[in-house]
């Protein structure tokens, strides 16, 4: 027979029949190695069990082990019970199970059990009535010390955690030499790793805690390092992509300076001293910039895109909504006003001959800067001289739209906007292939926001305090979430919402209705009037929530508050305190479950945008925000993004280092990693095979 190896179907583990080779793939092992890294959920510890003549019959919860003696089967009024008698050698007990005759088959004479309950008891015999229980096959309970971990596995496909564990514990004295080294014991210890033949075989028998800890921290961090590595060769990929070096000077630095209004802040300074830096190289930048709402990340990137026209190149500036798109084209217009640079907005709502004409002119190189929505991603957009590409809230376009406008043959820099603050993990691994920049102070000179959070029956409260502000001068926002299920039915509860509104003690400021089933002609229109304060309320859906700026508007309600994500309420908030008045923040809530209890309070608490995501991040768990598959990196088993967070930072640090001194990991001490990054990443790094 061939040598084992760990692709041999385990099928030909020992102990592993045709049936049991079919139930373990159900489970997801088809081979040896997917055996070996099938790692227990938990421990129990055998020591636990107690002796049964130690049992007093009033405990709540027990555990003993023992054999089985007599199994019984019997009726008591209609229910057909099992019942059997467990002997450990010191005493005997009483077990029965109501409604256990599905068990009949499994409980026999001579079994080694394991019982945990409710201990009573009845004509002064001790028992257990329904008890959880665990049949200890016999290979296991034989070579099981009395004081050892005892695995609990995923159990499945009718292979119970026992099963399971028999498997696995017969498979691993031979498995467990063909788990190959990925580092070299200098390397491990240096970071206080374990050699990983036997931090595999720890995951499935540790000696105790400390060594199973041990091995958990090898394994979390030998993923951490596959998907850091495989994003460092992207990353490397991305900037060693020929592109058109834009570098600065004094003269071209004061013009651009000169187009805003107000002197840049010292976070607005640093930010684009990272983002010139890199324009000026022949590479291409390839840059994420964070900041909170209102940060001034729009006039950080128009500053990187009039670098670009100065070089005598193009930009373009994308944006997820074409309310958006004209709100940030409005800004540009605004700064631009009087200069030469020429620029146009792309949308897809635009007329076929003003579209021909963008068209022309962003080919013709007539066009310095495009504004735009996925309209720029279009058949047919073709640029003269690209140098640029701007994102705003990238999060809305999804990985696959990133990389659209890259694959035309151009080789522009690339820099990603994100209102959304990051939480530091995300950022280094959905984000991974990106450098970061964080714009981490807001303009001076903006007012305080209060966040208050009422209970639904104070809403007369609420118009008192909305109606001093309006009466102030103010406008403000009525947010209401997407509850209706179908189009029609929100927009009743759109409607429903802006009539309540007008007819009640606002109505006489003019009340305005945004929501998303609003052709975008109207919904233009609204927030024009809205703009120019002609209606001095808006009820709103939250199709309206990024990235609006309108500096009057100082009041924001949000309406079933408790119903909005954290991150949402957090993006919906920034839309207010962004003149020099203080804002008023109101959430009506009726927060019934303790989650979202939570989420109101850090909002209250804070408005610093990194605690508000990681505490999001915390309460939702990070497979509800983004999935690591998702994007097309390798699954994590072991580490856990959240509580690893050290751990991954190292792995990434570790990584970047290996592949900025090895970029295709050539060398021979790198070919174990190689091998398995290609397993894990496929061909996607275009690591040809076989080198
Ligand atoms: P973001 O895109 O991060 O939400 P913006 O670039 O739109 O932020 O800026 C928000 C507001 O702050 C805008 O009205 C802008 O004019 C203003 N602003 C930006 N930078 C500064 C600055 N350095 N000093 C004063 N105001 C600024
Ligand atoms: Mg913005």
């Amino acid at each position: 027979m061939a040598p084992l190896a760990l692709d041999t179907p385990v099928r030909y583990a020992k102990g592993v029949g045709e049936v049991r080779a079919r139930q373990l793939s159900e489970l997801g092992i088809a081979t040896l190695g997917d055996l070996l890294m099938y790692f227990p959920r938990r421990f129990d510890l055998r020591r636990q069990a107690q002796p049964i003549a130690t049992l007093r019959g009033n405990e709540p919860a027990a555990t003993v082990v023992g054999q089985v003696r007599d199994v019984e089967e019997r009726r008591f009024g209609r229910r057909p019970w099992l019942a059997c008698c467990l002997d450990d050698g010191t005493g005997y007990v009483l077990v029965k199970w109501f409604h256990g005759g599905y068990l009949r088959d499994r409980i026999k004479p001579g079994l080694t059990l394991a019982i945990s309950g409710k201990v009573s008891v009845f004509r002064e015999v001790l028992q257990f009535i329904n008890p959880r229980h665990e049949i200890i096959p016999d290979a296991v309970s034989e070579t099981l010390a009395t004081d050892e971990l005892l695995p609990v596995y995923p159990a499945g496909a009718k292979l119970t955690s026992g099963h399971i564990a028999f498997i696995i514990r017969r498979a691993l004295p031979e498995a467990i030499e063909l788990v190959p080294r990925w580092f070299e014991p200098a390397y491990l210890s240096k970071r206080g790793l374990m050699d990983r033949p036997a931090a595999v075989a720890a995951m499935h028998r540790p000696e105790d805690k400390e060594q199973w800890a041990a091995a958990r921290r090898t394994l979390a961090y030998g993923e951490c390092l596959l998907m850091q590595l495989g994003l460092a060769m992207m990353h490397l990929r991305e900037v060693s992509r020929p592109a058109h070096a834009l570098p600065p000077s004094q003269e071209i630095d004061r013009r651009i300076r000169a187009r805003f209004p107000f002197t840049l802040t010292a976070a607005q300074d640093r930010v684009i001293a990272e983002i010139v830096a890199d324009l000026s190289r022949q590479t291409a930048m390839n840059r994420l910039l964070q900041g909170d709402v209102g940060s001034g990340k729009t006039v950080v990137a128009l500053y990187a895109a009039l670098l670009a026209v100065a070089r005598g190149k193009q930009a373009a500036i994308m944006a997820p909504t074409e309310i958006l798109a004209s709100q940030h084209y409005d800004k540009v217009q605004a700064y631009l006003a009087g200069s030469r640079v020429r620029t146009a907005l792309l949308v897809g709502g635009q007329g076929p001959s003003q579209r021909r004409e963008i068209l022309a002119g962003l080919a013709e190189g007539r066009i310095d800067i495009v504004v735009g929505t996925h309209a720029l991603l279009g058949e047919g957009v073709r640029f003269a001289q690209l140098a640029l590409v701007v994102v705003d809230e990238q999060h809305k376009f999804g990985v696959r739209q990133r990389t659209g406008i890259r694959g035309k043959g151009f080789a522009p820099h690339y820099l990603v906007m994100t209102a959304t603050p990051i939480p530091r993990t995300l950022a280094m691994t959905v984000f991974g292939d990106l450098d970061v920049s964080v714009l981490d102070a807001s303009p001076p000179g903006r007012g305080q926001t209060v966040t208050q959070c009422l209970g639904g029956e104070r809403m007369e409260e609420v118009f008192g305090m909305v109606e001093g502000k309006l009466t102030a001068g103010q406008q403000a926002y009525f947010i209401y979430p997407l509850v209706e299920a179908s189009a029609k039915l929100h927009l009743q509860a759109a409607r429903q919402a802006h009539r309540d509104l007008a007819e009640g003690p606002l109505g006489r400021f003019g009340v305005g209705l945004i929501h998303g089933q609003m052709p975008p002609a109207t919904k233009e229109a609204v927030m024009r009037d809205f703009r120019a304060g002609r209606v001095k309320v808006l009820a709103a859906s939250v199709v309206v929530e990024v990235g609006l700026d309108i500096p009057a508007a100082n009041v924001m309600v949000v309406m079933h508050a408790e119903r909005f994500g954290l991150a949402q309420l957090h993006q919906l908030r920034g839309r207010i305190g962004r003149g020099s008045a203080d804002a008023l923040c109101i959430l009506v809530a009726s927060p019934n479950s303790p989650a979202a209890r939570r989420r109101l309070e850090t909002l209250g608490r804070t408005h610093d945008g990194f605690e508000i995501a990681e505490e999001d991040l915390r309460l939702r768990g990070p497979g509800e925000i983004f999935s690591v598959r998702q994007h097309g990196l390798p699954e994590l088993k072991v580490a856990d993004l959240i509580d690893d967070f050290d751990l991954l930072r190292l792995a990434r640090r570790d990584a970047f280092d290996i592949i900025k001194e090895d970029p295709h990991l050539d060398a021979p001490h790198h070919q174990q990693l190689r091998r398995e990054l290609l397993s894990a990443y496929g061909d996607r790094l275009d690591l040809a095979a076989g080198a």
